[in-house]
């Protein structure tokens, strides 16, 4: 991972850059889930801490951005002679913000979901966009019986916000953000993801979350903690500096039970800690009335290419 000469992970302004994809549709497994995902962008300005996706991408990660510029193409290339009559919900976006400054320029996720709206594809957004997303809030409300909207927010307090997600806007704008969404009738929650042991992970953290978001009118809230990695490491323990936490990296060792340097992969936190953590998160989105859980009515939906003009699967096979 790089370091600047400021001690940060990150530069003072990124770069945007075109790039042309061959496919955009993905399959995608993480911890035991699988699913579809596309990602419009590659990189992201957002420049979280904690963020897992640099590992997959580039060193650059957080000050160059691409923009994949044929992405909504491409997309109705692959769903124009997807393998199936039927798809499972796909997720916008798994390894960026598809609603990160550089959606104001290219407008790229505005048209991918276009795409997957022409075809009736069942979609989730993860972001932590403000004033970005509100543009396409009319096109999300119109298809909101098969779309769920999640915002990942980590902490309501600025100050700690400011240095683990220097990119983000403040946590009381995100929620003014959702209760446009949930007033709109848009089935929206909230991914408490990462918590960030003695960062984060406080009763009162989670319980100032958890209110917000029940004030923003929303009914999923559900959380994780974090995982750590090496690169991810080096960047939490310039957090904990920058946050004043002079015993934190002894307590991390403490809370994931290793020894520096930390060896290739993941590593979660011991689960009498993280069970904690998550029991106490979970109790908290109970008292104020919400679920943990995933909406219900999302799944798997019957591809609609009556406007392509192609012959469905499904038709081929019976009338061969
Ligand atoms: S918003 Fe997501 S993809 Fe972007 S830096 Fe943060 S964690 Fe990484």
């Amino acid at each position: 991972m790089r370091i600047n000469m400021s001690g940060l992970w990150y530069s003072g302004a990124a770069v945007l850059e075109e790039k042309k994809s061959k496919s955009i549709l993905h399959p995608f497994s993480v911890k035991g889930y699988s699913g579809l995902a596309i990602n419009p962008y590659q990189g992201c300005s957002h420049r979280c801490a904690y963020c897992y996706a640099t590992y997959e991408w580039s060193p650059e990660f957080y000050d160059r951005i691409y923009a994949k510029s044929n992405a909504d193409e491409v997309l109705d290339r692959q769903l124009a002679i997807w393998n199936s009559d039927t798809i499972d919900t796909v997720m916008v976006a798994s390894a960026t913000d598809a609603y990160q400054p550089a959606e104001l320029r290219y407008g790229l996720t505005r048209k991918c979901v276009q795409v997957l709206q022409k075809y009736n594809v069942p979609y989730c957004v993860f972001t932590k966009s403000a004033t970005i997303i509100e543009r396409d809030l009319e096109l999300h409300r119109k298809y909101r019986h098969n779309c769920f909207l999640i915002w990942s927010i980590t902490t309501v307090d600025e100050r700690k916000r400011r240095v683990i997600e220097p990119g983000t806007p403040p946590a009381s704008r995100l929620f003014e953000t959702i209760k446009k969404f949930t007033d709109a009738g848009v089935c929206c929650g909230v991914n408490v993801d990462p918590i960030m042991p003695l960062v984060t992970d406080a009763d009162e953290d989670l319980e100032a979350i958890v209110k917000a978001c029940s004030e923003a009118g929303l009914n999923h809230v559900f959380g994780a903690m974090l995982r750590l990695r090496a690169d991810i490491w080096e960047r939490i323990k310039i957090a904990l500096r920058l946050l004043g936490n002079a015993d934190g990296v002894e307590r991390y060792k403490q809370f994931y039970g290793f020894q520096e340097p930390l060896e290739a992969g993941y590593v979660s936190a011991k689960k009498w800690y993280a069970d904690q953590v998550i029991n106490r998160l979970e109790s908290l989105v109970k008292i104020y009335g919400m679920s943990c859980e995933f909406p219900d009515f999302l799944g798997p939906r019957r591809i609609d290419r009556s406007h392509t003009g192609q012959t469905s699967l499904h038709n081929f096979i019976h009338v061969g």
